[in-house]
């Protein structure tokens, strides 16, 4: 049964409102390309008031500022508490709006919770230092929230992606507007609900649905933001930076896009490394950032690989994401899954050899067959650029050293992964390859105290750990002259 959809205006200041203009955006469910519902379009207008409401509950008397730092924690904890009571709903919303199969959404939500309650433990832990600078002066750092923060989130993982932004800058004692993607509003708007009801100050959150051109882009360019962090595209990461540095010079994190190279060596353990190589990029559709989307298999075992990537391919049961039956479920909408077929297409027409699948499954939703493409070049277009849907394509490669200067030849650098059983082979390529993520005979492992972010353009910084909390931090000097003798 579908789930409820109890929230779809504009939260600000603990309240719920239309957008000033009256306009509304359709949300949509991928399996069969249904209106949900109808979403309070936020623009320009907005966005300034919600940041209005963000600067006030910023303010230094405000009660957010005034609250002491282990009751901040708690509160977080609390908000903890209700994401853990409404688990249930929370997945329905989330796959309904989303796609992803009910059975991913079950694995995240535990993850979701650990990851709030690692992030509230750090809001009484940001403590500044004292510096030894002279016999008559006194001096010691204060680490203060950096102010009002815009928090543009994606489509394909949207309550990890909003836990992640949100509690790491309430833990630094930020407050915050969000965007929420547009394909994907429906569970921000129901986690922002549930930080009313753990007793957040009016103001503290406040979520905006809305379109990128107006109310991401008026986000960017307000004059009262300090920060923006954004998950997305290269391409709208780079028009953020540009109106960052052309405004008030806003501080800055992104988490872009990814080329993932997975390397399979000669002595690996097949038995484990198809499954893995095959989920790392079919998980999800493939609307993983981190997906490993150019799989580098060595020459001896590349035909037998290539055997058992197909047959594991073939074996995947693709349908209705609700159904706990389902391993693959569909694209987020038509232009991504068009977008997919498009890459396909061109993996055929520049001469990779398509095995399996390649083309779209039934005209309900937005459906693609699990594809695998061998005999894949570097040059080819489905090896060079992010496809963002359920493509395995498999390259071949001779020795260490040539697949470390391969696997780096991109402007990518999010993750990367091998499969050895050589522990000097493994250190080897993770010292060498540029990525900000590096499984050993694993892939996909993330937790909430490691960081997370790409080197080059696949990002800015990173998210999650220790180090995610001061980057929504301001470090201030203070130096104070002591009495010159007592
Ligand atoms: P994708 O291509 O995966 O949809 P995008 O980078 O286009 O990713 O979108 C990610 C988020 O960025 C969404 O919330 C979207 O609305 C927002 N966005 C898109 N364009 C802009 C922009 N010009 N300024 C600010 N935010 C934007």
């Amino acid at each position: 049964m579908a789930p409820e959809i109890k929230y779809t205006k504009i939260f600000i200041d603990n309240k719920w409102v239309d957008a000033k203009s009256g306009k509304t955006f359709d949300t949509y469910d991928p399996h069969d390309g249904s209106v949900i519902a109808k979403v309070a379009e936020g623009d320009q207008a907005d966005i300034n008031l919600a940041v209005s409401a963000a600067k006030r509950a910023f303010h230094r008397n405000s009660e957010w500022r005034l609250i002491d730092a282990q009751d901040r924690g708690k509160l977080l904890n609390k908000f903890a508490d209700l994401v853990h009571r409404d688990e249930e709903y929370l997945c329905a919303l989330e796959t309904y709006n989303n796609g992803a199969v009910i059975t991913m959404s079950r694995t995240f939500i535990p993850r979701v919770v650990d990851t709030i309650r690692y992030l509230a433990s750090l809001a009484d832990k940001i403590q500044g230092d004292t510096m030894p600078i002279g016999g008559d002066l006194f001096s010691y750092t204060l680490k203060q929230p950096v102010g009002v923060c815009g928090l543009i989130l994606p489509w394909n993982v949207p309550i990890l992606m909003f836990i992640s932004k949100v509690i790491t800058a309430l833990a630094a004692g930020c407050t915050v507007v969000v965007k929420p993607a547009e394909q994907t509003p429906l569970t921000a708007l129901a986690l922002a609900a549930l930080l009313a009801e753990a007793g957040l100050p009016p103001g503290v959150v406040n979520v905006v649905p809305g379109f990128g051109p107006g109310a991401g882009s008026a986000l960017t360019h307000h004059p009262d933001v300090a920060k923006i962090s954004f998950t997305g595209s290269v391409e709208v990461g780079k028009l953020i930076q540009q109106a960052a540095g052309a405004n008030n010079l806003k501080r800055v994190t992104l988490e872009l896009g990814g080329k993932s190279p997975l390397v399979i060596m000669n002595d690996a353990n097949l038995d484990i490394a198809v499954p893995y190589a095959a989920l790392g990029v079919f998980t999800h559709q493939g609307q993983i950032c981190i997906a490993a989307s150019r799989l580098f298999v060595q020459a001896e075992i590349y035909d037998e690989f290539v055997k058992r990537a197909v047959a594991f391919a073939k074996a995947r049961v693709v349908g209705d994401p609700k159904d706990p039956k389902s391993q693959q479920g569909p694209q987020i909408d038509e232009e991504m899954m068009k977008k997919v077929l498009g890459y396909i297409e061109k993996g055929k027409q520049e001469g990779a050899k398509l095995l399996t699948g390649g083309k779209r499954i039934g005209n309900q939703g937005f459906y693609v067959e699990p594809t695998v493409f061998a005999d894949v070049k570097d040059d080819m277009t489905i090896a060079k650029e992010e496809i963002f849907g359920p493509v395995q394509s498999i390259l071949k490669f001779d020795t260490l050293e040539e697949v470390i200067d391969r696997a780096n030849d991109t402007n990518y650098g999010l993750a990367a992964g091998i499969f050895t059983t050589n522990i000097d082979t493994a250190l080897q390529f993770s010292k060498h390859v540029e990525a900000g993520v590096v499984w050993i005979n694993t892939y996909f492992s993330t937790s909430p105290q490691m960081p997370f972010g790409g080197f080059k353009e696949s990002g800015l910084g990173r998210e999650n750990g220790m180090m995610s909390v001061e980057a929504y931090l301001e470090v201030k000097s203070v130096i104070t002259a002591l009495p010159k003798k007592l």
